[in-house]
């Protein structure tokens, strides 16, 4: 409804109402019922006026509060300002019992509570989560109760045979739930860039009808006011979208700059964790694998044996009279046997077989696929290479000492502690029977047993 037509309608039929009766004037009966008429039409005029007035306000507040509410999308705050517009302003006066002041009042009370919406949060981390706590060296590993075993007199750490040493599965652990940390954290990114992208969208989509809705008022426009009006209008627009971009621009430098730091982050962490992996598994001193290393390839070597049927024999190698040598030339000197031992006599052993410092002079040999003969000849091999190398220390030479040898021959279903305790029972009697000797646990050859 348009108020000034409304008024102009209402004017026109009270006037026809009044020039049907104008006979009445003829007569001076007729003419006081006339002015009677006449006046109670003008009063019913001005109730009407003031009537209309108080609706005509209140349109005109209910337009202005949509045309400034933060929730309405643009293009209903146009159209809001443009209807205002178009209805033109508003007469002065008005219904004395509605105040331009309470019914705003009241009208910003509704809109308050009727358009609040949540503001996105955009939540980038100002500072980053404290990062897991990370162990950087190995600790020892927990004991187990040892084998006995003929000549192991030095302690290089246990490993449980079957289980990761506490280090590495702490590591894991933290490592794990840092990952774990940063997927979240990198998934409430994504959530929340989507909804910046998106709302960034909507703002230009926005605009878009803006521009078009500006174009058609402002072809219909036909007075300076309201060309300046709609200028008003474009402007903000303007500045709104001006800032949306700006604050995306901010959004998306602050997402990228924050996503750097958490590949940095993961990245140091996972070579960290390589790291004390690959100590985990060596022994510094020889740069062999370590008895945790041994065990887990010797699991890996029975599965497959177990599958295939292929032979599998394992070999203990404990240095004769190893005592003797620190107890004469001192332990310095037998350190550097013991690397001999390491870097120049058992590398003689095919590449595939894997030699591991497996406690403090005692190696062990895992030979998959090979049989007894096989074993045995590979062994002696070492033992005659240890005959030819001498050993630099100090400016002084050193022959090798002996070494006395266990060898057991995998059994179908056997375990690996099984197997390796065979061997060391085959080891205490190579060194009963005089040392620098190999001596055998062979037990039943795959092909014989059942699969
Ligand atoms: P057996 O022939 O019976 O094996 O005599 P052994 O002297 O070799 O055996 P025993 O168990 O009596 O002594 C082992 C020695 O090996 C004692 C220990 O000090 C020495 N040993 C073990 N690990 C190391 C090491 O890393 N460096 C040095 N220098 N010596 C070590
Ligand atoms: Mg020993
Ligand atoms: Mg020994």
């Amino acid at each position: 409804m348009v108020q000034n037509e409304a008024e102009a309608n209402g004017a026109s039929s009270s006037k026809k109402l009044l020039g049907l009766l104008e006979g009445l004037k003829r007569t001076p009966v007729g003419a006081v019922i006339y002015d009677q008429i006449a006046r109670i039409v003008d009063e019913q005029e001005g109730v009407q006026a003031k009537v209309d007035h108080v609706y005509a306000s209140l349109l005109h507040l209910l337009l202005n509060a949509y045309a400034r509410d933060p929730s309405a999308d643009h293009i209903t705050r146009i159209n809001a300002r443009l209807i205002q517009l178009r209805r033109g302003p508003i007469a002065a006066g008005g219904a004395p019992q509605f105040t331009k002041e309470a019914i705003e009042e009241k009208l910003s009370q509704a809109a308050s509570s009727q358009f609040r919406t949540e503001v996105t949060d955009f939540r980038v981390p100002e500072s980053r989560p404290p990062p897991p706590a990370r162990s950087t060296s190995p600790r020892p590993e927990t004991p187990i109760p040892p084998t006995p075993r003929p000549g192991n007199g030095n302690g290089t750490p246990n490993v449980k045979p079957n289980g990761a040493p506490e280090v590495e599965r702490r590591v894991d652990t933290a490592y794990r739930q840092h990952l774990e940390q940063q997927r979240n954290e990198i998934s409430k990114l994504q959530e929340t860039l989507a909804n910046t992208v998106i709302d960034a969208i909507t703002q230009n989509r926005e605009f878009g009808a803006l521009l078009q809705i500006e174009l058609r008022a402002l072809h219909q426009a036909n007075s300076d006011k309201e060309v300046e009006h709609l200028r008003q209008i474009l402007v903000g627009g303007l500045e709104e979208l001006i800032q949306g971009q700006h604050s995306l621009d901010v959004k998306l430098h602050k997402t990228g700059g924050y996503l750097k730091l958490i590949k940095a982050d993961s990245e140091r962490l996972h070579k960290e964790l390589n790291k004390v992996r690959l100590l985990s598994m060596t022994d510094e001193f020889t740069g062999l694998p370590n008895r945790r290393a041994f065990v887990q390839r010797l699991q890996d070597e029975i599965s497959r044996a177990q599958r295939y049927g292929s032979p599998l024999a394992l070999a203990m190698i404990d240095l004769d009279e190893f005592k003797n040598i620190n107890d004469m030339h001192g332990h310095a000197a037998g350190d550097a046997i013991l690397r001999s031992y390491a870097v120049d006599v058992l590398t003689v052993l095919r590449h595939h077989d894997l030699v591991a410092r497996y406690g403090g002079e005692e190696f062990a040999v895992l030979l998959p696929n090979t049989t007894q003969e096989g074993a045995v000849a590979a062994i002696t091999k070492a033992k005659n290479r240890a005959l030819q190398v001498e050993c630099e220390f100090q400016g002084r030479t050193f022959k090798l000492p002996t070494f006395s040898t266990g060898i057991s021959l995998y059994s179908v279903g056997e375990s690996h502690i099984d197997l390796i305790d065979r061997a060391d029972r085959a080891l205490y009697r190579a060194k009963r029977l005089g040392r620098n000797r190999i001596e055998l646990e062979i037990g039943l050859p795959p092909a014989t047993l059942k699969s």
